[in-house]
């Protein structure tokens, strides 16, 4: 294990509070404790110039009481046991809080997908795949894409494991491209979702989006969809900040074209941005990625990845709420003085769910081979996750509790019934 601080502790620590309150059998607590599997295998790949090299990377199937395993693949030097042990965690929480039959699984790879080529991404994603065949598949674990691992990925990956198979298998892989079995509407689905739990408690709320300010750290696929999006719907995104730099406004930015200017330059860097017309048409300027954090706005938005908020900088957290769209971005004791400082948290089981709602919806057509349009996608999506939400938001308002520990609640609940379904020791005692 790293010697960094243990993202899956910090999910237990969370966990323990809602066993107790929910008077969790302890049949249930045990299984939940620890994950049900975790698969490691050394990925070798050949070079383009000829070298090998060998990259660890996991598969975690954490629980599936109450469907396939689901979860994504993330390629990132920094990925260990630990944290797909943690993301595989979340995901159990998630497909239950949003009440979808899958349980929860994770994969990574531990490598910086930017130092390889392209040819050389396509043979560790295709490696990837040779080295966890046996314990995926429709019915046992559905993978998908995260961070560092796209629409283009995941088709690699689909065709590796039909190659093995000898036959088309769409359903084993979702965030496909469409022509490979991918749902229309997959690659907004996070950002999308998470601009409808933002509006859905905004409602609640009585909050105006042309009276709400926004940045957004992390403008990668998840973050751009939301901020397109919010900028559609008539909020203000101010700031935006990837993991080369920060810019920001006291006006309002137009995301597309600050992200087209980033794929088509593939510079990072946040002064790039300054380079388009967006600079010189409302006075954009540079800011470090901290003080995007510090900012004075109604919603921080994170997007990147784990502990962006923590006891080092949570004091100078201004925003009113942070909606999560990483996992795990504020870590559990930063949540507590968050709590202190009544800045309302949007928690990422739910905020991030859009992503794997669209994912199940993905897999019921690759199952039925009927395929349906994105407006009708994005009504399903729309419909299952505001229900999700208010249900969510509604236990909250009437035990006086945070938006996360509803959540939390929400999700052990129908778990702790799928794992009781199978008997407790009452049962088997005949009590
Ligand atoms: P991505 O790789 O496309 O984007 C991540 C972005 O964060 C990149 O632009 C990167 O430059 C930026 N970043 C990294 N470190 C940063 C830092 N210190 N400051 C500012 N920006 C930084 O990944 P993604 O798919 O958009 O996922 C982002 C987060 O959302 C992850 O935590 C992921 O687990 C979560 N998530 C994604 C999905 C999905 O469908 N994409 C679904 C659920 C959850």
């Amino acid at each position: 294990m790293s010697q960094k601080k243990s993202l899956f502790s910090d999910a237990q620590s969370r966990m323990a509070d809602i066993f107790d309150r929910l008077d969790v059998h302890c049949d249930v607590r045990r299984q939940l404790e620890q994950p049900k599997c975790i698969h490691q295998a050394a990925i070798p790949v050949r070079m383009d110039d000829g070298s090998l090299r060998v990259f660890p990377g996991w598969r975690v199937q954490y629980d599936q009481s109450r469907g396939p395993g689901k979860g994504g693949v993330r390629f990132h030097p920094n990925v260990d046991a630990d944290e797909v042990t943690a993301l595989s965690f979340w995901m159990v929480l998630k497909c239950a809080l949003v009440n979808l039959p899958f349980g929860g699984a994770k994969g990574g790879v531990q490598v910086d997908p930017k130092s390889l080529s392209r040819m050389e991404l396509e043979r560790l994603s295709r490696g990837y795949i040779r080295a966890f065949y046996d314990v995926i598949g429709p019915d046992r674990d559905v993978p998908a894409p995260d961070v560092n691992t796209n629409e283009i990925v995941m088709g690699w990956m689909v065709d590796e494991y039909s190659e093995i198979s000898r036959e088309k298998v769409p359903a084993i892989i979702t965030g496909k491209p469409p022509e490979m079995g991918g749902s229309a509407g997959r690659t907004a689905a996070t950002g999308r979702g998470a601009l409808l739990v933002l509006e859905t408690w905004a409602r609640r709320k009585g909050k105006r989006p042309e009276d709400t300010t926004i940045a957004v750290q992390g403008f990668g696929n998840a973050g751009y969809h939301f901020a397109r999006l919010a900028h559609e719907a008539g909020y203000r995104i101010v700031a935006l900040s990837d993991s080369k730099g920060a810019i920001n406004t006291n006006m309002a930015l137009d995301p597309e074209p600050i992200w087209r200017h980033k794929n088509e330059t593939r510079e990072l860097k946040g002064m790039v941005y300054c380079e388009s017309s967006v600079c010189t048409e409302s006075d954009v300027g540079q800011i470090s990625q901290e003080a995007l954090l510090a900012l004075d706005v109604d919603v921080l938005v994170l997007a990147a990845l784990e502990n962006a908020i923590t006891t080092d900088n949570v004091g100078q957290v201004r925003a009113g709420a942070i909606l999560e769209i990483a996992n795990g971005p504020v870590t559990a004791k930063a949540d507590a003085s968050l709590a202190e400082k009544k800045v309302t948290v949007l928690p990422d089981v739910l905020a991030n769910a859009g992503g794997v709602i669209v994912s199940y919806l993905e897999w019921v057509q690759n199952r039925t081979g009927d395929y349906w349009s994105e407006s009708y996608i994005n009504e399903r999506l729309a419909d299952q996750l505001v229900n999700q939400a208010e249900l969510c938001f509604d236990r909250a308002d009437e035990m006086d509790v945070s938006y996360r520990v509803a959540a939390y609640l929400q999700s052990v609940e129908r778990i702790v019934s799928a794992i009781a379904s199978r008997g407790t020791q009452q049962y088997f005692i005949g009590e």
